[in-house]
């Protein structure tokens, strides 16, 4: 870190040395700024590919730049909690070399090759600072500087970084700006290249088939390219399609805390390893219901999926952690100590009135929308009286598949004909089909009813 400041430091007095005319001025502007915009570019093409990617046991690049990346959505205050060496530690010894070259080579004459050189080290300062401009954005209380920054647009934002945030993390990669996130996002740059990476080293993406397809019927952008892949027959690509393979780490987070799904395999490659688990016993005396997922009800080589319905709880936590934030800056909750948190029982509000409870529930609401997450999940509880000036209340977070809705959906699926089994185990469907396309139809058709919960599929299993 010491030696890219004094190579930078050494950049600026040489360039000031050769620098003297307005001209030469101006154009040390512009070559800034197309460094900054390259390191817009490279930031999120270095993002997307840390997203979607091989898996942490790639030799260095994995857990140097892979796991970074895909913690980070587990954890997005882990960043904030990093000193200035862990920040930019990496980024420093990844320009280190190319600065100390475009140094030596930097000629004494002002021209083209002059412009080259300052651009690498000007891309050398953005690219370490990247890191910084990101922190901030996660940050509470950034510092002053920071802040101006933000406010002028000329780092990232929170707001502009939380759209990469809202599942399924496919859109707005660039970090250091995010000039670029429109244009790139709007020509579906990041999606060209996933083609071109299934075209050639389908391997190199990582596990799309345990993507969870999310069914939010009140948000068509919330629903995940898999189920909108188009179903070609005989081919993988109808669930596994290119963009369904952007599972996210974040996701194998939240479905373990939600109950241990098997998505952990997810963020390990291509085929994860499917849960061990004995056969089904031939009759089943008692009624109990099975146990979920502990049963391998499908026929080897039948393709299934399960149904679930299931809380985000990290986006659920994110959405928390952004109201509190919310209604820490508000001035009608102002010495009202209101604390809103995820507890084992559920979300906890604590502040001092019935009212600001209401307006507590409102903020959470509205920050989970922004993030998608569906608001169906919340059970509010009543307001009751906590001692002295306070008042607490409890929201319930539902989760899984209800048994009558679970037999409504069976009943759906059978009305219809389809050539596939659902059967209910505990509070989740599996659903078993000869084809894919069959399967897909199933999707779609569960896609469609409205059950009034939010039914997310996943495991597939060829
Ligand atoms: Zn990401
Ligand atoms: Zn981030």
């Amino acid at each position: 870190m010491a030696v890219v400041a004094l190579l930078l430091i050494a950049f600026v007095v040489q360039t000031a040395r050769t620098i003297t005319t307005g001209s030469g001025a101006l154009r040390l502007v512009v070559t800034g700024l197309s460094a900054y915009v390259a390191s817009d570019l490279i930031s999120g093409v270095v993002h997307w590919a840390g997203d979607t990617l091989g898996d942490e046991s790639v030799p260095f690049v994995g857990p140097n730049f892979i796991k970074p990346f895909r913690i980070h959505h587990v954890d997005q205050l882990a960043i904030t909690r990093h000193d200035l060496i862990e920040t930019n530690g990496n980024n420093c010894i990844v320009v280190l070399g190319p600065l100390a070259a475009a140094f030596l080579i930097l000629p004494s004459r002002d021209g083209w090759f002059f412009d080259a050189c300052v651009f690498m080290a000007f891309l050398a300062v953005f690219v370490v600072a990247t890191n910084q401009f990101h922190k901030w954005a996660h940050q509470t209380n950034p510092p002053r500087i920071a802040r101006v920054l933000q406010a002028s647009g000329l780092i990232l934002t929170t707001p502009h970084h939380d759209r990469h945030h809202a599942p399924p993390h496919d859109r707005h990669y660039c970090i250091t700006v995010g000039w670029l996130n429109p244009l790139l996002d709007f020509i579906g740059f990041f999606r060209g290249a996933e083609w071109v990476i299934t075209q050639v080293r389908p391997h190199w993406l990582h596990a799309g088939a345990r993507v969870p397809v999310r069914a939010h019927p009140g948000h068509p952008g919330g629903s995940s390219p898999a189920a909108r892949a188009p179903a070609a027959p005989g081919r993988s690509a109808e669930i596994r399609s290119p963009r369904g393979a952007r599972t996210s780490c974040r996701d194998r987070g939240a479905s373990v805390e939600g109950g241990g799904l098997t998505l952990e395999g997810g963020c390990r490659g291509p085929s994860p390893p499917l849960p061990s688990s004995p056969p089904r016993p031939a009759s089943r005396a008692g009624g109990r219901p099975p146990p979920p997922r502990r049963l391998e009800l499908s026929l080897p080589g039948m393709p299934s999926f399960d149904v679930v319905s299931k809380v985000d709880l990290m986006e659920l936590d994110n959405a928390l952690h952004t109201a509190q934030k919310e209604l820490a800056q508000r001035y009608d909750f102002r010495g009202t100590n209101t604390v809103i948190e995820r507890t084992p029982e559920g979300i906890l509000v604590r502040t001092s009135d019935e009212q600001r409870a209401a307006a507590t529930l409102t903020v959470l609401r509205e920050r989970m929308a922004k993030r998608n997450l569906s608001q169906r999940c919340l059970d509010p509880g009543d307001v009751e009286a906590a001692g002295g000036k306070t008042v607490r209340q409890l929201i319930g977070i539902k989760q899984g598949i209800e048994s009558e809705t679970a037999k409504k959906i069976v009943k759906n699926i059978k009305d219809r004909k389809l050539k596939v089994q659902a059967q209910i185990q505990g509070d989740e469907l599996r659903v078993t089909g000869k084809s894919r396309d069959d399967l897909q139809e199933a999707i779609q058709l569960m896609r469609a009813g409205d059950f009034g919960i939010d039914l997310q599929f996943v495991n597939f299993r060829d």
